[in-house]
C-alpha cells in the first residue's frame, strides 16, 4: 500500500501513524520527496482500510498494490482448485453440467426432469425449493418437501444436487441433504449468510449479486473462505446494465478474469442472464469457449406452465442438443463435456 501525505503534515502527525501502522506489524518505508511525503507500507496490508486512513487530515491519497483478498487470490495459490463434489469435478478437465428446473414442482415434477437432463448427459441437478422471488405474492418454493423431493431424485437418478440456501435458518438440513448450497445473486452480500457457510465444508456455488463488482463477488467469496470453507465455485448470471432486452447482461469478461486473479472454478448460469430460453445456447456455447468450467441451466419439460421462470427454461430436447454441439466446442479448446 502506498500512501501520500499532505505537503506539510506536522512531524508529530506523522509519527504517529508511522506508529499506527507499525502496531498493525507492517512495516512502514518513507520516501521524501521534493513535494510529497510518501509511505510504502508492507506486510499483510488486506486488514487496513484505506478510508479510514483516507480520513486523517495529512494524508492526500492511499493506493492498493495487493489484492484485498488473500485467501482466493492466485497469487498465493498458482495452481487450480478443482472442487469435488460426491466425485465430479468442478475445474478439472470435464466441463460440469448442471440442469433442472428453477423450482421444485413435487416429486414426480423433480424426478422426471432428472432422468430427462441425465440422458441429455448432464451430470448434476437443479431445483429451488426456498426462492427468492420480488412478489411476496408469488410463488415462495416447496421448503422442505422440495428439499426432500431433490433427495428422492438423486437416489433415483444418481445425479448430485444444487439448491439455494436463502437463511441460516435451513443450514443444517441443506448441509445434511444437498451435495452443493447455492448462494443467490441477492444474497451475495449477505455477511451472516456466507460466514454460516464458510464454518460448513460444502461447496458452495456463489451467484454474482446483479450490480456486484468483480472485487466485492471476490470478497464475497474471501469471506466464505476465510470462515474456513475452501471449496468455493463462482457463477456469474447476468448483471444489471441500461439494456432491456434480456432479463441481465452476461458478462463473460469474468471468465478470464476470475481465472487470473483466483484460482477458483468459475461457472455461468445463461438462463437468468438472458431470460429468454431462445438465447441459451449461443450463450452457453461462447461461455464454454471463454474457458467457464461448468454451465448451470434451467430446464423444464412443460415450461409454459413452470412456476416460475418458465420463459428461460429449456425443453430436455433443446438440452439434449445444446450439450451435443457445446461437446464440439469444448473439443476445440481442450477440455472434454
Ligand atoms: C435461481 O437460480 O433460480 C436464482 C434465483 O438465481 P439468481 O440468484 O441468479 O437470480
Ligand atoms: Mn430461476
Amino acid at each position: 500500500m502506498i500512501i501520500t501525505l499532505k505537503k506539510n503534515a506536522p512531524k508529530h502527525d506523522v509519527d504517529k501513524l508511522i506508529d499506527k501502522f507499525e502496531g498493525m506489524n507492517l512495516q512502514v518505508t518513507m520516501i521524501q520527496g521534493d513535494n510529497y511525503n510518501v509511505f510504502g507500507l508492507v506486510g499483510d496490508t488486506s486488514i487496513v482500510d484505506e478510508k479510514s486512513v483516507m480520513a486523517n487530515p495529512i494524508v492526500y491519497n492511499v493506493q492498493r498494490v495487493a489484492q484485498p483478498y488473500k485467501l482466493a487470490n492466485r497469487m498465493f495459490h498458482p495452481e487450480d482448485t478443482i472442487v469435488d463434489v460426491n466425485g465430479i469435478q468442478i475445474g478439472g478437465k470435464k466441463i460440469a453440467m448442471i440442469a433442472g428446473p428453477c423450482s421444485v414442482e413435487g416429486e414426480n415434477q423433480i424426478c422426471r426432469i432428472a432422468k430427462e437432463v441425465k440422458a441429455a448427459g448432464a451430470d448434476m441437478l437443479r431445483g429451488g425449493a426456498y426462492k427468492p422471488r420480488t412478489s411476496p405474492y408469488a410463488f415462495q418454493g416447496m421448503g422442505t418437501a422440495g428439499i426432500m423431493s431433490m433427495v428422492k431424485a438423486r437416489e433415483e437418478t444418481g445425479l448430485p444436487i444444487v439448491s439455494e440456501l436463502m437463511s441460516a435458518e435451513h443450514l443444517d438440513e441443506f448441509v445434511e441433504n444437498v451435495d452443493i448450497i447455492q448462494i443467490g445473486a441477492r444474497n451475495m452480500q449477505n455477511f451472516d449468510l456466507l460466514k454460516a457457510v464458510g464454518k460448513t465444508k460444502k461447496p458452495i456455488l456463489l451467484k454474482r449479486g446483479m450490480s456486484a463488482t468483480i472485487q466485492e463477488w471476490i470478497m464475497a467469496a474471501e469471506y466464505i473462505m476465510s470462515e474456513g470453507n475452501p471449496n468455493v465455485i463462482f457463477c456469474e448470471r447476468g448483471i444489471r446494465t441500461f439494456e432491456t432486452y434480456t432479463r441481465n447482461t452476461l458478462d463473460l469478461s469474468v471468465v478470464p478474469i476470475i481465472k487470473e486473479r483466483t484460482h477458483l472454478p468459475i461457472i455461468i448460469d445463461p438462463s437468468h442472464a438472458a431470460g429468454d430460453y431462445k438465447l441459451i445456447e449461443s450463450l452457453s456455447l461462447a461461455a464454454i469457449a471463454a474457458g467457464a468450467d461448468g454451465l448451470i441451466i434451467e430446464v423444464h419439460d412443460d415450461p409454459e406452465n413452470a412456476w416460475s421462470d418458465g420463459a428461460q427454461s429449456l425443453k430436455p430436447k433443446r438440452y439434449a442438443e445444446l450439450i451435443e454441439k457445446g461437446k464440439a466446442i469444448a473439443k476445440v479448446i481442450g477440455r472434454e463435456l
